[in-house]
């Protein structure tokens, strides 16, 4: 049982045999990560796992659509680092230490195979998370590290040697070891207790959300999937490529959801009010468009133009953008007048949208900011301020795109932290 007490302090180090203890903050993916590979590198090590809530590894459970999409099948650094609009540089030297190829061995040497789907994404063979969460469970049950539910910490306390921690039930615990894997936060406020011992935080914003489009006309084509785009928010750099699903409210699919993520502290400050521009044949740009119509046109000069859709968009999208361009459907390519020809060529290359508001991507919600990375030693995931305190897993200022790339954040940093901790004897 665990040392705890609500008035008098103890000593800590006071553990059974005397060996150190490592108390971890959080109960998901990055938290267990780190408990159960520090208990297997340093067996003298006492670990305990506090948790806010009355669940572990809840987000670990409903990921993926309850499957878990535990990483990405990408193998090389340079491409990785891509996918993290936050975190990048940081991430790029981390794993070095714990890459993809050994999140595949770790779950593999635990009897656990992930299998790659066509766009990457990898997944448990059992198609269900509850194969991660068992995993994970029988390695802290393999190791005797305590759990300890319903605990949320309120404060950290710097002792001369090592650190209490302050629960809202107003208990208390020492430890020598302390490592922050409490996830990302909505709001500021929550991080006070973290900004209470120096840290600075990146103020919390959403990433990974889907685009309103109150009223516009093209909601009624809901469900239509664009299988290749290109989105841009107008007046700025940002620019994404691939597949765009139009819903009741507006749009999604993966294309948003990662201009989403690159934009979320700028689309943030505007108060998710701008203009997104389609660009709904990606090959082509309005000059080079141009030229391909003239081929159309001779080509198929007889056919009605919206029997005849060159660019394999979606038939109901087709007419839609023919509607739009005010081109009567019945026409035949070779009679196109060349004013409406050129607004079609406008409406494909540079579609424009008025955006006014988000909604949450509820599969793969993370929030951007946290701990800012320049207080937070890459190679040990140790904090600069203070000795003895690691941070891993969303607290931090990373976050990924959809695809893996946020649990593989979290094995990486958790692992690090792991291997730091357990070798600081
Ligand atoms: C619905 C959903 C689906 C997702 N699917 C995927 C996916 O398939 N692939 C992917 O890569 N990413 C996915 N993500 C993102 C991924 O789940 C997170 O990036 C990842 O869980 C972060 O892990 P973490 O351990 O850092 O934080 P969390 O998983 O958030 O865990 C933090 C834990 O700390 C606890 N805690 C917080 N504060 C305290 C405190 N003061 N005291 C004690 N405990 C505290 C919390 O209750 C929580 O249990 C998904 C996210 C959501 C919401």
């Amino acid at each position: 049982m665990l040392n705890e007490y609500t008035s008098e302090p103890h000593n800590f180090s006071a553990f059974g045999d005397g060996g150190k203890r490592l108390v971890v903050i959080g109960g998901g993916a990055a938290g267990f990560f780190c408990a159960v590979n520090a208990a297997k590198m340093n067996p003298s090590l006492k670990i305990t796992l506090v948790e806010k809530s009355g669940k572990l590894l809840s987000k670990v459970s409903v990921s993926g659509g309850g499957r878990c999409n535990v990483t990405h099948a990408c193998f090389s650094m340079a491409d990785m680092v891509k996918k993290y609009p936050r975190g990048a540089s940081f991430l790029k030297k981390a794993f070095h230490q714990f890459f993809t190829t050994d999140t595949i061995e770790w779950f593999k040497e635990r009897g656990v195979e992930l299998k790659t789907e066509a766009d990457g994404r990898m997944f448990p063979v059992s198609n269900t998370s509850q194969t991660i969460v068992d995993c994970l469970m029988q390695e802290v049950n393999k190791y005797g590290i305590e759990i300890l539910m319903n605990k949320e910490v309120k404060a950290l306390n710097k002792l001369s040697t090592g650190w209490q921690l302050l629960f809202s039930n107003e208990t208390s615990l020492e430890t020598d070891f302390i490592c922050v894997a409490s996830g990302g936060y909505p709001k500021s406020t929550q991080f006070e207790w973290l900004q209470k011992i120096g840290h600075t935080v990146e103020s919390p914003v959403p990433s990974l959300f889907t685009f309103n489009m109150p009223g516009n006309p093209i909601t009624a084509l809901m469900g239509i999937v664009a299988e290749n785009v290109s989105v841009k928010i107008a007046g700025t750099k940002l620019t994404e490529q691939g597949p765009l699903l139009i819903t009741h409210w507006g749009m999604s699919g993966p294309a948003i959801l990662k201009l989403s993520a690159w934009g979320a502290r700028q689309l943030a400050v505007n108060n998710y009010k701008f203009t997104v521009i389609v660009n709904w044949v990606p090959a082509y740009n309005e000059q080079t468009l141009k030229d391909k119509f003239q081929q159309v046109r001779f080509d198929v000069a007889a056919q009605k133009i919206s029997n005849r859709n060159p660019f394999l968009l979606p038939q109901r999208l087709w007419s839609y953008l023919l509607q739009q361009a005010g081109i009567n459907e019945e026409i035949r390519w070779a009679d196109l007048p060349a004013k409406e020809q050129n607004k079609l060529i406008k409406i494909l290359c540079t579609h424009e949208f008025a955006v006014n508001g988000k909604t949450t991507f509820k599969e793969e919600f993370v929030t951007a900011g946290g701990i800012v990375l320049s207080e937070i030693d890459y190679n040990t995931m140790e904090s600069k301020l203070e000795l003895n305190l690691f941070f891993c897993g969303e607290v931090m200022d990373t976050d990924g795109v959809t695809g893996g790339f946020n649990f593989q954040n979290a094995w990486t940093t958790g692992f690090i932290a792991a291997k730091a901790i357990a070798g600081r004897q």
